[in-house]
């Protein structure tokens, strides 16, 4: 079977081309602050491709690029500011931090309602109990992705490779909102192939290229990699070895234009929500 590719760069494009509709009909525009410490060539890459976005849903962006010796008091006076400020409706501190810097305490700073990331433990809360206004950007793109190809996760298993706070747990949360049974999979599972062959949609969020191999998936599963990895040619990859998978799978994202690219249209799309929240219109 040839998997059917779910191409999310097209999509993105959509979703950015909704925010753009729906911000040019706003008096107030939104706003968002991306706050960069120290000079990782990957973080300023993900910087720029954000503020290119913004640029294009007509979302006021402003950019701080502090130095890498930046204090943790200066950081947090930065996000005071910027959570006083009515202009400016999402908040983004690039992560990783510089090690000096506590990531937790800064993440606590940032006004739940500016949180477009949605790390902050309390929308972290909501998402739990099934009330989330801002949703985690890649599980709520993925969510996305499936919907728009028809692919409904109720009474599906979905597995998925990967547990971390920001992939993996809302993953699994999103996808049982959704009334899909969840298995989520880590470097405990004790046999992670037997696992993802259960998989009805399979999600790939571990960071290992060549992790899951064509004789992980089921025939007919829905294949979705989160993972960018660097082969060892150098080239961008996911953790699914692609060919082998696409030969059983039923869709399938690539790696690059799949996940990541709807990862960054969701950004543009929470950022629009908290502004409405805000009651921008
Ligand atoms: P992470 O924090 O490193 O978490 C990786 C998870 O995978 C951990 O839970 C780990 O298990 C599990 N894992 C690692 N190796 C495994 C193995 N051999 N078998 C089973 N489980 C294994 O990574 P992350 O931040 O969630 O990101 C995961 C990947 O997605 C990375 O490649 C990252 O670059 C990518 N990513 C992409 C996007 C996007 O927009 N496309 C967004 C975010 C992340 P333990 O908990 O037991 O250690």
């Amino acid at each position: 079977m040839a998997a059917t590719i779910m191409d999310g760069k097209a999509l993105a494009a959509k979703v950015k081309e909704e925010v753009r509709e729906q911000t040019s009909k706003m008096e107030r525009k939104p706003g968002l602050a991306v706050v960069l410490v120290g000079d990782d060539p990957a973080s300023r890459v993900y910087v720029n491709g954000k503020r290119r976005d913004c640029g294009e849903c007509g979302i006021y962006s402003e950019e701080y690029a502090l130095p890498a010796e930046t204090s943790q008091q200066e950081l947090l006076e930065l996000v005071e500011t910027l959570n006083g400020r009515e202009d400016i409706d999402g908040i983004l501190v690039q992560l990783p931090l510089p090690r000096h810097l506590d990531e937790k305490a800064v993440l606590l700073a940032i006004r739940p309602d500016k949180d477009v990331d949605c790390f902050h433990p309390f929308n972290v809360g909501q998402l739990m109990i099934g009330e989330a206004y801002l949703r985690p950007c890649t599980p709520a793109g993925i969510m996305r992705m499936l919907k728009e190809y028809g692919i409904d996760p109720e009474g599906k298993h979905c597995v998925i490779v990967g547990r971390s706070n920001i992939v993996g747990k809302p993953q699994a949360m999103l996808m049982l909102q959704e009334n899909a049974t969840v298995t989520v999979c880590h470097t405990r599972t004790r046999d992670l192939k037997a696992e993802c062959l259960k998989a009805d949609i399979l999600v790939a969020a571990a960071g290992r290229a060549g992790l899951i191999s064509g004789d992980m998936v089921k025939e007919g599963a829905v294949v979705v990699d989160v993972a960018m990895n660097r082969s060892e040619a150098g080239k961008l990859c996911g953790d699914v070895v692609y060919d082998e998978a696409a030969e059983r799978a039923s869709y399938i994202t690539p790696v690059p234009g799949g996940v990541g690219p709807m990862t960054r249209a969701m950004l543009m799309e929470n950022t629009l929500r908290a502004a409405w929240q805000h009651g921008k219109r």
